[in-house]
């Protein structure tokens, strides 16, 4: 199967080197030439993990031994063997994809990105281990570290802003174990982080290095391809609960940064699945509220910081793949690409927008909104959510109240609440106080939900990894650790 560039600019790739090159070369996403073609009914009927195997096969077919790859990424790394479970509350039905190794969302992509990235270089016969190199504001560097460690022929590297991740997002990276692990702090902000491995892979590019530099971003049809199963896996819990015949549609409700979870999403209804709605929540950053709504692409805006950190993004790059798939054309999407670097926005033609809206509908909440959400859940039907998915709940709401549309929603979950126990123990009108270890564990006494057991340990876990450095060291540093002579290691 072939992969084209959304630009259009670049030669057409197979599936194995679309996940090991991410980006293309013209700058735009990969995606398929044509939609892959699955059984969705017998798909729907499979295990969870035969499930992801049928999906990746589907889409990445030049991977051999699929099966095996899910497994080694899949089983017993979860709380549960459905990996992804669902909890009927309220009227709604929500969907748990925090449940992996580090109570991320990130991890349901994460887990499975490395064994599909180490079979690819393979495939491509590569000599070079891979060394994966990310900025994080938080989420993705502990689920990038925890997917890649130990796995042969791969060293992954995380930065991360000092004083700019959660004190429980830090420790979670700094305890990280295993032999292929590299984690260190950069002065200055997430942006500073960023542009410096931006900087790394530019100054790396031609040289030549024991290690084939590779990032874990969510631009990868490797890390997108994987989000599709749990639609499925939705569908087949509300089949198995009766509250759906097979064939009934369903609409899904979906927190919303990069565009790539409510992708999958999208993709999935490319796959037959009976998806109806794809509902996009957003937060105080509403840039794609206002696509939706009024077809204006503009980031040209402040960026809010607010209690839903994953969701504070005014480039939502996924969106690119969506404008390609049902424009169906790449040239129209280039120019698009180039008005937003250019000037800061564009605008989508009438029909185009008419289609984006047949299959969207979008709403956003700011942080005041999300915890009264927050609380009245709590309330009302004893469940705990964090500050993400209440904005995917307050959009579910809002949407059934306007449009009317009754049938069933599934409302993304896509962080823990102990991820946030501050802003999650002030919406239940518990005190705030303490650090958030402590906030936890308040947390905990006052609503009983328990604590993840990654994140429970956390405190006493001892720290491996303290080193801060400036934005301009970083260079040397990724240098120095390529000429330690850790590839001979892998
Ligand atoms: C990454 C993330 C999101 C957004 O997902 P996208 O695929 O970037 O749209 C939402 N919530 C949480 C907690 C996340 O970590």
């Amino acid at each position: 199967m072939q992969y084209h560039s959304t630009r259009g600019r670049a030669p057409a790739v197979d599936s194995a080197q679309a996940v090991l090159d991410g980006l293309a070369p013209d700058g735009g996403l990969y995606l398929p030439e044509t939609m892959p073609v699955l059984d969705w009914q017998a798909c729907v009927r499979s295990q969870p993990l035969e499930m992801a195997e049928q999906i990746l096969s589907a889409f990445l077919p030049d991977i051999p031994d699929m099966g095996e790859l899910v497994r080694r990424a899949y089983q017993g790394k979860f709380e549960a063997e459905a990996l992804t479970p669902t909890v009927p509350v309220g009227d709604f039905t929500v969907l748990e994809l925090f449940r992996g190794p580090t109570s991320a969302f990130k991890d349901v992509a994460l887990s499975m990105l490395p064994q599909l990235m180490t079979a690819a270089r393979r495939v491509k016969g590569l000599r070079q281990p891979l060394l994966i190199l990310t900025a994080t504001s938080g989420d993705t560097g502990k689920a990038a570290l925890e997917g890649f460690r130990d796995v042969p022929g791969t060293h992954v590297c995380v930065f991360y802003p000092d004083g700019g991740v959660s004190q429980v997002q830090r420790r979670q990276m700094v305890s990280q174990q295993g032999q292929n692990v590299t984690v260190c702090a950069v002065r200055g902000n997430f942006d500073d982080a960023q542009t410096g491995v931006k900087e790394i892979f530019s100054a790396c590019q031609g040289r030549a290095l024991p290690f084939r530099l590779s990032s874990a971003n969510s631009i990868n049809i490797g890390r997108l391809v994987p989000q599709i199963t749990y639609y499925f896996k939705a569908y087949r819990d509300l089949l198995d609960s009766g509250r759906i015949r097979m064939g009934d549609t369903v609409n899904f409700s979906v927190p919303t940064g990069n565009f790539g979870d409510i992708l999958a999403g999208f993709l999935a209804k490319q796959l037959s699945l009976p998806v109806g709605r794809l509902i996009c929540a957003s937060n105080a950053n509403h840039v794609l509220t206002d696509l939706i709504r009024t077809g204006v692409y503009d980031r040209r805006r402040p960026l809010h910081k607010t209690a839903s950190p994953s969701m504070d993004i005014l480039v939502s790059s996924n969106l690119e793949r969506l404008l390609f798939l049902l424009s169906g054309e790449p040239a129209p999407v280039a120019g698009w690409m180039a008005q937003l670097s250019q000037d800061g926005c564009y605008t989508l033609p009438q029909p185009l927008l008419a289609q984006v809206q047949a299959h969207f509908w979008a709403d956003w909440c700011n942080d005041a909104q999300g915890a009264e959400v927050i609380g009245r859940v709590w309330r009302q039907y004893g469940y705990l959510c964090d500050t993400h998915t209440a904005a995917g709940w307050f959009a579910a709401e809002n949407y059934v109240n306007q449009t009317g549309d009754t049938r069933p929603m599934v409302v993304l979950s896509t962080a823990s609440p102990y991820k946030f126990p501050g802003a999650v123990l002030s919406a239940i009108g518990g005190g705030v106080q303490g650090d958030e270890f402590s906030q936890m564990a308040l947390l905990e006494t006052l609503t009983g939900v328990n604590i993840p057991k990654n994140l429970a340990g956390l405190r006493e876990m001892p720290q491996r990894h303290t080193g801060v450095i400036a934005r301009d060291e970083m260079l040397e540093f990724v240098l120095a650790l390529c000429g330690s002579g850790k590839e001979e290691t892998l």
